[in-house]
């Protein structure tokens, strides 16, 4: 019996799906359109009506029917469980139907929870201890109405009891982030105690979550818990998916054609009280890569207003990564030094001002910060200037752009633009299988760090594996997985061989008997996340887009040139590692027990010399 979700899966067809709400042309054996999720130019996303999963090679989203379906209808799995049953003729039972309400009920749970810690802070005498801290930071009363700040009392259960009063049932109240379970059978408890209150809001205003600032009265005797705590993860909100003060400031963000992202929720506050109606924050981590998918709905320039800290700096790198990913223009805002946005607008609203105007491109401030810490005179500055910002160049998707800065880095140096865009691309060319480089054409601009040759190669081979499943029995035992280069690869690599020795091994027509599908549900089994899965489905359809001419043969052959190479890098890392370590023991006294070791690692060392003798005649 198939559950109704694979029942749902097997009556309706991905493509058809898909194409009413995205045109999709075909293009080989899949079909393409731009994708729907980020904004793109040239169409990559792609759906693949074999494997029956999509995937977008511009912003690395991708899944099943019902993950497409959920992305762009907004819907959680039970809601599209829903939407797509009467399509397929599945009758879902009875007891889906409270949980599709879920959603509304925890949106109730948690404005009816901000109006009454709002209450509590405006009009209870429980709520002046607040008060007076609201007023010492100069919190003004419009801020604390429009945006219903409140006090959460220094009480374990007045929520709860409040909220149980209106209907709500205990287990609803912990789902909504509100109430910790104390174990089994106890009762639960307030997790915000003693707090001031800021609510977090989706786009449209309702209540999703809360930040709860502990006063200064209670830190003394606060164990564990953290001066700020945040709602939990729940069916609701996920930190990273919402941007804090944007229902407030998407007008301005639109009419100014500007996003200014600051770290904290204070500083969010105080810009709004001083009229720059155009700032979000993005709680405390750089801006992540939904948000970035956000902002572009209503602007195209973001400015990164964050603190002058290594974490600062550091969320500035990776926000502009990602908004690069979307195209978005990233300006980078220099406040005058040591402050936050928050003191920075209280107490020098001018320093404040004048760093708005003067913020500059990202690149351009990265730029700076490399040639001031090199000599761009000397031969090894040069160099230094040249590697750490290559890599930036390499990874902006816009090409206008990429060319600009190339050219800013060739009159920096003064090395021409020609050889530094050929270092950029030889860093990721394959010498052997230069057919299999088209891979790298394709690759998701959003990979942080440029990846290095072994964990292409390894992709390649895990992307191939998955195409010709009965290659796998042939290459297993002379590719050892640490000899795969990259997590996921390797993860994927494991997972191949293990699946293949338990479910197809014995059987006698093994390539019938190796399905995608089933490969995929039995990931999902495994405890596989979705990421891991996401990564999946990108290797196959990268494998059916770029190879689905290529014979067995060839495939067989492309795959003997990958180990070899993999192999190859790997000696060379043992030898390295080796060489290490004889280094250390030659440094000591002599003994028997150092003379027997170091004795068997020169053999080893020379074991290893002779293989990649070996392999390199092979090979050239
Ligand atoms: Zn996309």
């Amino acid at each position: 019996m198939l559950n109704p979700s694979d029942e749902i899966k097997s009556r309706l067809d991905i493509v058809e799906v898909i194409r009413q709400y995205v045109p999709l042309k075909p293009a080989g054996v899949n079909f393409l359109a731009r994708c729907p999720f980020h904004n793109e130019k040239t169409a990559s996303f792609t759906v693949s009506p074999v494997k029956q999963v999509w995937h977008c090679f511009g912003c690395g989203r991708g899944g099943d029917l019902f993950s497409f379906v959920m992305e762009i209808e907004k819907l959680t799995f039970v809601e599209a469980l829903r939407l797509l049953a009467p399509r397929a003729g599945v009758v879902l039972k009875q007891e889906t139907g409270p949980a599709i309400s879920l959603r509304n009920r925890l949106l109730d749970i948690l404005n009816s929870a901000a109006s009454f810690y709002h209450k509590i802070l405006v009009n209870d005498h429980s709520g002046q201890i607040a008060q007076n801290y609201v007023t010492e930071r100069n919190i003004s009363q419009d801020i604390i109405n429009d945006w219903q700040l409140g006090y959460a009392p220094d009480s374990w259960d007045d929520l709860i009891l409040f909220l149980k009063q209106k209907g709500f049932t205990g287990k609803e109240i912990i789902l909504a982030g509100l109430a910790i379970d104390r174990n089994e059978g106890g009762r639960s408890y307030n997790r915000f105690r003693g707090r001031l209150m800021f609510p977090i809001r989706e786009v449209n205003g309702n209540v999703i979550g809360f930040t709860g600032r502990l006063l200064p009265e209670f830190e003394k005797r606060d164990l564990g818990q953290g001066k700020y705590v945040n709602s939990p993860q729940t069916l609701v909100y996920d930190k990273g998916k919402v941007l804090f003060g944007l229902d407030k400031a998407k007008l301005a963000i639109r009419e100014e054609n500007l996003a200014i992202v600051v770290e904290g929720q204070m500083d969010c506050l105080t810009a709004h009280q001083f009229g720059f109606k155009n700032v979000v924050a993005s709680s405390g981590t750089a801006l992540t890569i939904e948000q970035a998918a956000i902002l572009k709905r209503y602007t195209n320039r973001v400015a990164f207003a964050f603190d002058m800290d290594a974490a600062g700096r550091l969320a500035l790198e990776r926000g502009s990564e990602q908004a690069f990913a979307f195209e978005l223009e990233a300006l980078a805002v220099s406040l005058p030094s040591g402050k936050d946005p928050d003191e920075c607008i209280r107490l020098d609203i001018n320093g404040w001002k004048n760093s708005l105007s003067s913020a500059e491109p990202v690149m351009q401030y990265f730029l700076k910060e490399v040639l001031a810490a090199h000599d761009e005179n000397s031969a090894s500055g040069r160099r230094a200037i040249v590697q750490k910002f290559l890599p930036r160049i390499a990874r902006i998707v816009n090409i206008v752009e990429k060319n600009f800065w190339l050219k800013k880095l060739s009159q920096a140096v003064d090395v021409g633009e020609q050889f530094l865009y050929e270092a950029m691309n030889t860093a990721k060319k394959s010498k052997v299988l230069d057919k299999i480089s088209v891979i790298e054409k394709t690759q998701t601009p959003i990979k942080t760090a440029p990846r290095s040759r072994d964990e292409i190669l390894s992709e390649q081979l895990v992307a191939l594996l998955i195409a010709f499943p009965d290659l796998i029995p042939v290459i297993s035992p002379y590719v050892a997985s640490e000899q795969v280069v990259g997590q996921s690869n390797q993860l994927l690599y494991r997972q191949l061989v293990v699946y293949y020795n338990k479910s197809v091994a014995h059987v006698q027509d093994k390539n019938s008997v190796f399905e995608y599908g089933d490969f995929r549900t039995w990931l999902n089994g495994q405890g596989f996340t979705a990421g891991d899965i996401q990564e999946l489905d990108r290797l196959a359809i990268l494998i059916e887009k770029n190879f689905s001419d290529i014979t067995a043969e060839e495939a067989n052959s492309a795959i003997k040139g990958i180990q070899t190479e993999l192999r190859r890098s790997y000696l060379n890392r043992r030898m390295k590692a080796v060489a290490k370590l004889i280094g250390e023991l030659e440094s000591q006294n002599s003994s028997t027990e150092r003379d027997e070791r170091l004795d068997v690692l020169l053999r080893e060392f020379n074991d290893l010399a002779e293989e990649v003798r070996q392999l390199s005649s092979v090979v050239e």
